[in-house]
């Protein structure tokens, strides 16, 4: 059955999205507001039929004519559903809050204006972006040509639905692709809207297909379908372990890899310890740690430690916490009861190790699904709570003497997303910046001006491959090389 869409309606069916058309389906996954624990919604599932239908329509969508097209068409449709985007922000935004951990005061002018501007800076590559030429070294004329791979599959999780589905489709559809993307089970709202509006702005049906549903179900069927030709995930580093082997089973493709973190922030003894208290409080209460670029251990110069710490417990109190969904909140929930169980587990382990909880270290006294912010000091270093990611607002606090263990402290042996260095000294800062095995570095401050026009990705087990900037945009494409005798 297929079923008439309003975009202004909040209430909207769940269905996958195939061809353009919102398809009904039974609810069998419990969708629960983490604001108030309340049952709100129950996600359909699609089978390996129901997504190879997804893989067939944008197999067609994407032969009929979008990859081969004008580039400048693809720009023209993209900006147009840019626009589209940013003129439903509003719907958008109060979709997103009910399922999601993201306040909805920080969704329309944050997430959604941020993915429509990322969409447009895709669209803008479409005809920018070409192949290499050259003499060879007989004096034949040699070119690259770049082509779309076809179907792209995607897969999103449940932290920022908008702004990672965004992601992946912005530079897949500008580059000549057809979508079929799995938004996480949990907060699959925004992505449905998103498709539909796509079809609203002139992208033809069929090139971005959404499929409900789990991730070994619904996700492994995308990943090991035959015709999907790439494949772009973010999440866990186990359920990329997981992809990568699926992968390896039903055949050979390309795939981005966007995983986990356990970044380090680094504070050396000049470093300006307002300001490092400032990035640090911020990034890790920041969707209340739910973030991968979470800054969650801090490795900060024995002499200003206690300094630091002082500042930073008393800049972590949770600011105006309330449900998502009420204008005024800043600090929102964990995003499920499971998750919340976890983040405690593991604070009751570092403490019963013999940690010291210099703030928080329990869950809030409130409905939903809420946990203060955690600063925790005086772990073991194999403590969980410095190994493990935590995906929740908890600071781990260790102390370093000499630059060379600073160094050594913020090694992961899994992890190498991102890293904070904070000093005054910018020959030590740009040594730290080489030395520390991360996709992305910050200098004296954290987390903030990520943009789209600049790759991020993960050394080590935190990822493989980039999304966003230029490097995006290329991944979405393969290269033929041409030799012409002249
Ligand atoms: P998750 O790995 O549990 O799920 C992510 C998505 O993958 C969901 O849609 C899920 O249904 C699907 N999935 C799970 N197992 C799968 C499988 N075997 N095959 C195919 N699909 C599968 O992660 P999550 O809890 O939704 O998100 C949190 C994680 O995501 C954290 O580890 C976080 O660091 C990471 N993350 C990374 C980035 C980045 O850019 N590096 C960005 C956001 C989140």
């Amino acid at each position: 059955m297929t079923l008439s869409f309003d975009p202004d309606c909040i209430a909207l069916p769940l269905g996958h999205v195939i061809d353009g058309q919102l398809i009904a389906a039974e609810g069998v996954l419990p969708i629960r507001r983490p604001s108030d624990a309340a049952d709100y919604a129950a996600c359909p599932q699609a089978d390996a039929a129901m997504v190879d239908r997804a893989v067939q329509s944008a197999r067609r969508a994407q032969a009929a004519g979008w990859g081969a097209a004008m580039p400048r068409e693809r720009t023209r449709a993209l900006c147009a559903w840019a626009d589209l985007i940013e003129a439903k922000a509003p719907t958008l935004a109060r979709l997103e809050a009910l399922s999601s951990t993201r306040p909805v005061g920080q969704l329309v002018a944050g997430d959604i204006a941020v993915t429509a501007e990322q969409i447009r800076f895709f669209a803008e590559m479409a005809d920018k972006e070409g192949g290499d030429l050259g003499p060879t070294r007989d004096a034949a004329l040699g070119m690259t040509v770049t082509e779309p791979w076809g179907v792209v599959g995607a897969i999103t999780p449940w932290n920022f639905p908008i702004s990672m589905a965004g992601w992946k489709l912005g530079p897949a559809l500008a580059a000549g692709n057809a979508v079929v993307l799995k938004p996480s089970e949990m907060t699959p709202f925004s992505t449905i809207i998103l498709a539909q509006l796509a079809v609203r702005a002139g992208i033809p049906a069929g090139l971005v297909n959404v499929v409900l549903g789990c991730g070994p179900v619904t996700g492994g069927a995308i990943t090991g379908h035959p015709d999907v030709a790439k494949v772009s995930f973010t999440g866990s580093t186990g359920a990329g372990q997981a992809i990568m082997a699926n992968i390896a089973r039903t055949g050979i493709k390309p795939m981005t890899l966007e995983l986990g973190g356990k970044s380090p922030q680094i504070v050396f003894a000049d470093a300006d310890l307002d300001l490092a208290a400032d990035a640090i409080a911020r990034s890790i209460m920041a969707n209340a740690g739910q973030a991968y670029v979470a800054g969650s251990r801090v490795i900060a110069h024995r002499t200003i430690a206690d300094d630091l710490a002082q500042r930073l417990v008393a800049r972590m109190v949770p600011d105006r916490p309330g449900p998502t969904w009420d204008a005024a909140t800043v600090y929102g929930p964990i995003i499920s009861d499971r998750q919340l169980g976890r983040i405690d587990a593991i604070v009751a382990q570092a403490r019963a190790q013999g940690a010291t909880t210099l703030t928080g270290g329990a869950r809030m006294d409130r409905p939903g699904y809420f946990y203060a912010p955690t600063l925790l000091a005086g772990l073991a270093p194999d403590s969980p709570a410095i190994l493990q990611e935590i995906f929740g607002p908890v600071l781990t606090l260790q102390t370093f003497d000499d630059d060379d263990q600073a160094m050594a402290l913020s090694d992961h042996p899994t992890y190498g997303l991102c890293a904070g260095i904070f000093t005054r000294d910018l020959s030590r800062a740009m040594r730290a910046m080489r030395r520390v095995q991360a996709g992305t570095v910050w200098i004296n401050r954290y987390g903030r001006s990520r943009d789209h026009i600049l790759p991020t990705g993960g050394y080590r087990q935190s990822g493989l491959g980039k999304d966003l900037g230029r490097e995006a945009y290329r991944a979405n494409r393969q290269s033929k090389t041409v030799l012409i005798d002249i």
